[in-house]
């Protein structure tokens, strides 16, 4: 049924392009004489909880009591026609009410516009005035509407109608007894089937969540392909281009602005893109997966990549220049090897060669004052300073004597020697006991260690 459904809606969505007023009128079946049934629902809305009998029982005893007319159209979509005018025109074609009576109802339903209207033949306007028309579908079947309980909502709607025809004193509202009680809103387990493809139209927001569905792949392309051009641009051409740029400090720091741009924009790109995805798949209940996920990837990466950023940003800015003390000029470092030779003594070269230290030499192009500053290079651990010849030259070595258990503490042999004198010392040294970290987490988080 569903399926089926699913087709009759493509069509009839299909089919109202350009269509004009009488036209999509007339291509719309009269429920009373077509169907023997008072209601056409192009929708299916009321099929799975079978209510479409129910109220069409409503309907034809209504008829016999009163002999007012009554019908319901229910269409997913009038577009790009005015659902009040269609409503006028459908009462007019189909006749609705006894002509001399004029006591006809028509209630016309579009879905993807969230509208009801109601027509009533002039017969009936004494008692179902404009104000309470607006009055029963405000506060009698719009609220059950807003929930999705369609039967419910029209049972409620109906109950109303009734009760204000059957009323012979006003004021007609009074003889309505309070919806809530007559008619308590179920819960969602109990709501109507919505039939597939009619969701959309349910769903206000589903228009820009379909904008955004469209969104969501130029955003992550866009991101690729900015970060495939600061590939290639950039970190391809990085060595020749530093080569080239070698006298200037400031090549160096140019191209980590442009690499942290490309990089950032590609980045925004596709948290971007992630977003969207999310609010074209969750919509309305976007809110927790927006924080939880592209939040998620945004502090993953944020984790991984921060110290990098950070080095390389430091990296960087240790090499701009630097105001000269002695003629206010500035300081610039220099790269050139013959010429930082001649600025660096023995013991500068053995550690730059170690890369324990290296070093900076700034120099004032105007007085030529010359500023050496010793930096940590990245094997800086891997070495301590020597005693005896004050390089920062002497390595470690270590031999077990017995190693640790989980119980028991284990022992070592640790010789220091320097790498450019005689240096060397020999001490020994505890080793903690291990640690049972793989067993206590394959027990989880609550675990306990007996
Ligand atoms: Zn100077
Ligand atoms: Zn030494």
């Amino acid at each position: 049924m569903i399926k089926k459904f699913g087709f009759v809606f493509c069509l009839s969505a299909f089919s109202l392009l350009a269509q004009s007023l009488p036209e999509f009128a007339d291509s719309l079946p009269n429920p009373i004489s077509d169907e023997n049934s008072r209601i056409l629902d192009q929708t299916g809305i009321l099929e799975s909880s079978g209510t479409k009998h129910k109220l069409n029982e409503v309907i034809t005893h209504l008829e016999k009591e009163t002999s007012v007319e009554m019908t319901v159209v229910i269409l997913p979509s009038v577009d790009p026609l005015v659902p009040k005018q269609v409503a006028i025109e459908l009462f007019r074609i189909w006749g609705v009410g006894k002509k001399r009576k004029g006591n006809g109802i028509l209630i016309l339903h579009v879905l993807d516009q969230r509208r009801i209207e109601m027509e009533i033949g002039y017969g009936l306007e004494e008692k179902l005035t404009d104000i309470i028309c607006k009055n029963i579908l405000e506060e009698r079947a719009i609220p059950y509407f807003e929930l999705g309980a369609f039967s419910v909502g029209y049972e409620s709607l109906f109950d109303s109608i009734t009760g204000v025809l059957k009323s012979d004193h006003a004021p007609f509202l009074k003889v309505l007894g309070e919806s809530s009680e007559k008619f308590p809103k179920p819960t969602e387990a109990a709501l109507d089937e919505i039939p597939e493809g009619l969701e959309a139209y349910l769903d206000p927001s589903s228009e820009s969540r379909e904008i955004w569905e469209q969104r969501y792949p130029i955003f992550l392309y866009m991101g690729i392909l900015i970060a495939m051009i600061g590939y290639f641009f950039l970190w391809e051409r990085r060595d020749p281009w530093l080569k080239h740029y070698k006298e200037s400090h400031y090549w160096e720091t140019r191209f980590r602005i442009w690499a942290s741009l490309f990089l950032g924009f590609s980045f925004v790109c596709i948290i971007i893109s992630i977003t969207s995805f999310c609010y074209a798949k969750w919509g309305g209940d976007f809110l927790p997966q927006f924080i939880a996920v592209p939040g998620f990837f945004g502090l993953v990466l944020f984790f991984f990549t921060f110290n990098w950023f950070k080095k390389f940003w430091e990296d960087s800015l240790q090499y701009l220049p630097i105001p000269c003390k002695k003629c206010g000029s500035k300081l610039y470092p220099v790269f050139d090897e013959t010429d930082r030779e001649e600025y660096l003594d023995q013991n500068d070269s053995k550690e730059e060669s170690l890369h324990s230290y290296r070093f900076i030499i700034f120099k004032c192009k105007l007085c030529y004052a010359i500023e050496k500053q010793r930096k940590p290079d990245y094997r800086y651990e891997e070495y301590s300073s020597c005693p005896n010849c004050k390089i920062r030259s002497v390595y470690e070595k270590t031999k077990t004597i017995h190693s640790s258990t989980y119980d028991k503490e284990g022992e070592e042999e640790v010789k220091f020697k320097c790498i450019y004198c005689e240096y060397s010392n020999i001490k020994n040294r505890i080793v903690p006991k291990q640690i049972r970290s793989t067993r206590f987490f394959l027990r989880g988080g609550a675990g306990s260690n007996h």
